[in-house]
């Protein structure tokens, strides 16, 4: 056995730390607020050779088991900025801001460009992580930089945002440096000039002023993901389940054929996202349980869990909605949460 520093906690209860509410513990649970601090329970975990997690809002992980290491979240919220530019701000924001209260502060100070992402749940360190976007725009249209420590050597890195290699809810940070990585800080670059981005016809659709001000896209956002979305604080989720595929143009023509009314979004790429709610819903899975977990009945992408469930019957469920797509139309949906199996 080991001392344990007294900045570190022994099994935590992770049920309230994750928004399916599943069930787990973490054998250690650290909540550093300054990069001195955080290098130094990472040192301790590297010296007993615990595994390390980095955590945010729990609201993109899928626990399958106890966590046998150290998990850490990173409580840092500073805000710096950098006014010096003639039509847009810098701003350094550190891992533990709630993205959502970015998104307020932001548009109350003047500084533009992520209304489209309001009531995003979790936190700023974890926004780099799957690229978050809704409503037409992504992390990666304002990102400037990220940076953090590597968790193997606690040595702090610097990424530009051409090298964060960001697409479709993914990002380096879920490929080459998955696992090895916790972010501390994400410099946004917003814009003093405030113009609505309304490419998405639901968003459009649902704001009435032909010129809008940053706060009534704000509002308009919210509301529309408040009629859709279930509040995980009363039904457990973790928003999208899947991810939207993507399908060449000659898979996408032989779709419609057999489906003329399947909506889709051509991609610059010549490819086509198609929209896995609406694929899960013909497969028949829209509104149905499976033991304690289900696709929720108003937005069919949605995992919803009920209290007692397992990781095992969250992963059971998305298998059979994933095998129903697949048969039907030769789409392989991909799970968007990150699934963390084993060390
Ligand atoms: C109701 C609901 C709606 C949602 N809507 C959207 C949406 O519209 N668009 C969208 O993109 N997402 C959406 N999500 C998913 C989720 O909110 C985002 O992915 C969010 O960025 C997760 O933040 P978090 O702090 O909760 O991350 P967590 O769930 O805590 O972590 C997610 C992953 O990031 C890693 N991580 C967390 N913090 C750090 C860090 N500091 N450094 C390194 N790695 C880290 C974790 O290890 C884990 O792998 C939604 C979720 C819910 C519940």
């Amino acid at each position: 056995m080991f001392d344990v520093p007294a900045a570190i906690q022994c099994q935590m209860d992770l049920q309230s730390q994750n928004t399916l509410a599943l069930p787990v513990t973490s054998a250690y649970f650290a909540e550093p607020d300054t990069l001195e601090s955080l290098i130094d329970v990472i040192s301790w975990a590297n010296l007993q050779g615990l595994p390390i997690m980095p955590l945010g809002g729990g609201s993109n992980v899928v626990f399958c088991h106890d966590w046998p290491g150290l998990v850490i979240k990173y409580g840092e919220r500073s805000l710096v900025v950098d006014d010096s530019l003639a039509d847009s701000v810098l701003i350094k924001v550190a891992a533990g801001f709630e993205w959502h209260a970015l998104v307020l502060h932001c548009v109350a100070s003047g500084w533009f460009g992520i209304e489209n992402l309001a009531l995003i749940p979790g936190s700023v360190g974890a926004a780099p992580i799957q690229n978050i976007g809704a409503y037409g725009v992504e992390l990666c249209d304002v990102l400037a930089s990220v940076s953090g420590v590597y968790i193997e050597t606690g040595e702090v890195f610097l990424l530009e945002n051409a090298q964060c290699e960001f697409a479709y809810r993914d990002s380096i940070f879920k490929q080459a440096l998955a696992g090895k990585v916790l972010i501390t800080h994400v410099t946004l670059k917003l814009s003093k000039q405030f113009t609505a981005q309304l490419h998405y016809p639901a968003l459009a659709a649902a704001i009435v002023n032909p010129q809008p001000s940053a706060n009534e896209v704000v509002q308009a956002v919210i509301s529309i993901r408040q009629s859709k979305l279930p509040d995980p604080l009363v039904i457990p989720n973790v928003g999208s389940f899947f991810k939207n595929p993507l399908v060449n143009n000659y898979h996408l023509s032989s779709l419609l054929e057999r489906y003329p009314a399947m909506p889709y979004y051509p991609q610059a790429n010549g490819q086509a996202k198609l929209a896995a709610g609406w694929l899960i819903e013909q497969a028949g899975w829209k509104g149905k349980s499976l033991g304690l977990v289900a696709m929720h009945a108003q937005q069919a992408l949605v995992l919803t869990s009920q209290p007692g469930a397992t990781a095992a019957d969250v992963l059971r469920l998305a298998a059979c909605v994933q095998a129903d797509v697949a048969a039907l139309f030769d789409v392989r949906l991909q799970i968007e949460p990150q699934v963390i199996e084993h060390v």
